[in-house]
């Protein structure tokens, strides 16, 4: 694996499923040459909840915002909550925001309020956003098109077909690429994949959910990150390098990360 590791993009550290053995969690991270991870929240408790780990922990970072499941319960307080939190150091984007009309756990005018109202914060903090988009393409990027002053943008867990892939590339936004990926029947994602610079692509595991083949339906963690890029290699022919190079230097410059020292 390349000198600088690979950076796992999309994390959800804060969640239950890892209290009972978060230090094994990290260490097999570490092990598998994932050196940096954005532990990203869902809402207050769990932005705060990333915070936390971010400043106990060197190699995470994390981004806070309310997902638009979460949307329902936000009150004025909630975002002036995540306003301070952004404040620190330790954070590197505001998400993960969006729209998901799958499972409308919130209304989705409720949702559509929200995300305008937290990429209204992110564009004055002038933070990079995480976005969450399921079935909701196309109002995604409507709504981003009305902040255009928003330009750093990673559109997570990608779904979209080719052509929304390529607009996003158009715009300059990146695509965060995850276990869905490794799924057999996954055509429409192995697509966009072999069709999009990879000079878009970041990785990211989405954890404790969407795990990858061979772990489908197990929990998720940042270590099997490595079976992301590895078929990522595999679909557009290239090295193994060359994407945890090129992913880690989008991620570096998407949410302004130092870059990495030797390690070890
Ligand atoms: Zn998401
Ligand atoms: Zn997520």
């Amino acid at each position: 694996m390349t000198k600088a590791g690979i950076i796992d993009t999309h994390a959800h550290l804060d969640d239950n499923k890892f209290k009972g053995d978060f230090e094994s969690v990290q260490a097999r991270a570490l092990e598998a040459g994932v050196t940096r991870i954005i532990s990203v929240g869902t809402n207050f408790t769990s932005s705060r909840h990333a915070c936390v780990l971010a400043d106990e922990h060197p190699e995470i970072y994390a981004a806070v915002g309310v997902h638009p499941h979460d949307a329902i319960t936000v009150v004025p307080r909630t975002l002036e909550g995540l306003r301070l939190l952004a404040g620190s150091s330790r954070v590197v984007a505001w998400g993960e925001i969006g729209l998901d009309y799958h499972y409308n756990f919130s209304p989705q005018d409720c949702q559509l309020d929200v995300f305008r109202k937290q990429l209204e914060i992110a564009g004055e903090l002038n933070l990079p956003v995480i976005i969450h988009d399921r079935e909701a393409h196309q109002e995604v990027l409507s709504v981003l098109g009305d902040f255009p002053g928003i330009t750093e943008v990673v559109i997570h867990c990608f779904s979209g077909d080719l052509r929304i892939a390529e607009e996003c590339v158009k715009r300059g936004y990146y695509l965060g690429i995850g276990g869905t990926l490794t799924f057999p029947n996954n055509k429409k994602l192995q697509d966009v994949v072999k069709r999009v610079p990879l000079e878009h692509i970041l990785l990211e595991t989405d954890c404790p959910y969407l795990a990858p083949q061979p772990w489908r339906g197990k929990r998720n963690e940042p270590a099997f990150v490595t079976a992301v890029l590895e078929e990522i290699a595999r679909l557009k022919d290239v090295s193994q390098e060359e994407v945890a190079a090129t992913t880690t230097n989008n991620a570096e410059k998407l949410f302004r990360l130092k870059k990495a020292q030797k390690i070890r």
